[in-house]
């Protein structure tokens, strides 16, 4: 292998990609880690768990001793009872996390050759896979939060077809210096929508940042301090380059590319799902693209009944 082959690409010559039995396998690896097989509807592994054999069978397939029914990794995860080879699936989860705005549905439907609406639905499976298991504050003692809001959508080209969609407003907060982000969908900028978030998802030990919007000071006044930039005047660092919302402003930037130039427009329904998304793609920035689409892999589980949530009209 080529020196200058970066460590974070994947290698798409990896058999998880093409061999339906090595993508089950790895699937297995990570989805059950290292207690092996574990059923999806008591949990139970180990010794009360038997492989399925026999020319009759299929591949994966284990059972459980105490419910007494058989299973397989797919069984309670977003791949339930999907039709497209677990191959493309684990391709599909490699391809979304390594691409940093995101990959379009079109994309995903040429280059895994599958039709457009499946590559549609896998792909909204996949978003529904970030793990949102009650996650700590952000920021703490000495550390900075910055806040920030942003308007999503409305830019439809071809206003042919009725008036442009309306913007939607996303609220997001971000840990300063390599700390997560995360981001809201809210129904319109208002103290009222935006301190039950802020007060939950940031510590008030921690600094506040955010821009001089009259919805700040009084949640600001809450926290250890709270600076404001003044976008209108130009002003974005002071205070030594302490006082600034930089690092939320260039998330937005992300997402907003990845919103307009690879999904063109997005509906106000789906939004949360790509927030979601490129949440967790920020957030795993550190890790290799091949851990990143394993760490979103890992959360397949448990999420069959939200897939139900997903509208059928495969348009955005
Ligand atoms: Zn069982």
């Amino acid at each position: 292998m080529s020196k200058k082959f970066p460590k974070q690409a994947i290698d798409l010559r990896n058999p998880i990609f093409n061999d339906e039995d090595k993508a089950r396998e790895h699937l297995e690896s990570v989805l059950w880690g290292p207690q092996g097989p574990t059923c999806p509807r008591c949990a139970s592994y180990g010794d009360r768990v038997t492989k399925m054999a026999g020319k009759s069978t299929r591949p994966g397939v284990y059972k459980c001793k105490d419910c007494r029914k058989p299973f397989s990794v797919t069984v309670g995860s977003v791949m339930e009872r999907s039709h497209i080879p677990l191959t493309k699936w684990v391709l599909a989860s490699h391809l979304m996390m390594a691409s940093k705005k995101g990959m379009s549905a079109l994309q995903l439907h040429r280059m895994l050759n599958v039709s457009y609406e499946a590559a549609w639905f896998l792909a909204h499976r996949l978003r529904e896979c970030p793990v949102k298991a009650n996650p700590r504050p952000l920021g703490g003692k000495n550390k900075v939060v910055e806040g920030d809001e942003t308007y999503i959508g409305g830019k439809a080209k071809n206003k042919a077809f009725g008036p442009p969609p309306e913007k939607a407003p996303v609220f997001a907060l971000v840990e300063r210096d390599g700390g997560h982000v995360r981001s809201f969908h809210v129904a319109n900028v208002n103290s009222e929508t935006l301190r039950p978030i802020i007060v939950k998802h940031a510590s008030r030990k921690s600094y506040l940042m955010t821009d001089e919007s009259r919805v700040y000071p009084s949640i600001g006044s809450e926290f250890s301090g709270h600076g404001t930039v003044n976008h209108s005047a130009d002003e974005y660092v002071r205070l030594g380059g302490f006082i600034h919302t930089n690092t939320i402003e260039s998330y937005f930037a992300i997402l907003k590319r990845g919103v307009y130039g690879t999904f063109h427009s997005i509906s106000e329904q789906h939004l949360p799902r790509y927030l979601a998304e490129f949440d967790f793609r920020y957030n795993g920035r550190h890790m290799t693209d091949a851990a990143r689409a394993d760490a979103l892999l890992a959360g397949a589980k448990g999420k069959r009944l939200q897939y139900h949530q997903t509208n059928k009209a495969a348009n955005a």
